[in-house]
């Protein structure tokens, strides 16, 4: 049987100002700015893609900046933390780094046997760094921070739920995961190959309160798949195990299915291919604002609505 899933792809939240978000995903955390597009179904509202060099699949977190909108609300049923991972070396740096631009963070904790800081950006998004020295990633620096000390992709991420069970079984089952470990009733899964980039972690508390969405909270995570074929393969499976799976949609730089897994996370099923590089040089990834060809015509219309933004390198 081919493998379906591989890991994670992408991870996708809302955020408020667009200028913000940009300053601290590609300048605080030093990420590569791969795409700056437009939200296809709200085309007044960007869509920002940050990752490394080529924006490969387990390093893509992507926001639709909303300008004024009210503030989420962390809790179950939820994505609630998105982590990074960082070289073991390079956890001094990033605490200087963040003191540096005023983010505060939690004093360094161990889980799993790995180190990590948790702090969160400006809309209150839930971020962690995880230092291990697995992840033989190459990563992306904004030129300021050390190559040796940059992100390198995504580490894994956090769902928070009131029931385990139909979400363990979900991933251990139609999803290809396999349970690494578990703690204190947080389970750790990985896919495909395993390591830095497939980790799912899943904590069960059935008192908290339920999570709500805005700013700062996660819309959906999206698992990589290798091709249109897998995805029909995938799709298929999840109908056949009871979930109601989107037709597929075109994303421009990668297709995807979307289904809510039973907790109420909005998951996807997105494709490698094409990847950013469909429409700019790789060496021009995310300078210009690219639009899918039916929005073409209105291009100016839609550039007058957007916030202005730059990169700043700090
Ligand atoms: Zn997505």
């Amino acid at each position: 049987m081919s493998r379906l899933i591989n890991g994670l792809h992408h991870v996708t939240a809302l955020a408020g100002g667009a200028q913000k978000n940009v300053d601290f995903y590609a300048g605080i955390l030093g990420l590569r700015l791969v795409k700056k597009t437009i939200n296809f179904d709200a085309p007044d509202v960007y869509h920002l893609y940050y990752g490394d060099e080529n924006g490969n699949p387990g390093s893509i977190m992507t926001f639709f900046p909303y300008g004024q909108i009210a503030r989420g609300r962390k809790g179950t049923n939820q994505l609630t933390y998105t982590a990074f991972s960082v070289p073991t070396a390079a956890l001094g740096y990033w605490m200087d780094r963040l003191t540096a631009h005023h983010i505060a963070f939690d004093k360094p904790q161990k889980r799993f046997n790995e180190t990590f800081l948790r702090f969160e950006d400006h809309d209150g998004l839930g971020i962690e760094l995880v230092a291990n020295d697995e992840d033989t990633r190459s990563g992306w620096n904004n030129g300021v921070i050390d190559p040796a000390l940059a992100i390198k992709g995504f580490h894994g991420v956090t769902l928070h739920e009131t029931r385990g069970e139909p979400t363990l079984k979900l991933l251990t089952g139609l999803m290809e995961h396999r349970v690494v470990t578990e703690t204190e009733g947080r389970y750790r899964l990985q896919a495909g190959d395993g390591g830095p980039g497939t980790y799912v972690d899943m904590i069960v508390t059935p008192g908290n309160l339920r999570g709500m969405q805005g700013a700062g909270t996660v819309h959906h995570v999206a698992f990589s798949t290798d091709s249109d074929e897998t995805q029909l393969e995938i799709r298929e499976r999840l109908e056949e195990g009871g979930m109601s799976v989107t037709p597929v949609a075109d994303r421009n730089y990668f297709h995807s299915i979307y289904f809510r897994e039973p907790g109420g996370v909005l998951f996807e099923v997105a494709t490698n291919p094409p990847g950013f590089a469909i429409d700019e040089k790789p060496s021009e990834l995310g300078t210009k604002l690219m639009l899918p060809e039916w929005y073409e015509p209105r291009r100016a219309a839609i550039e007058a609505g957007l916030e202005r933004i730059e990169l700043k390198r700090v």
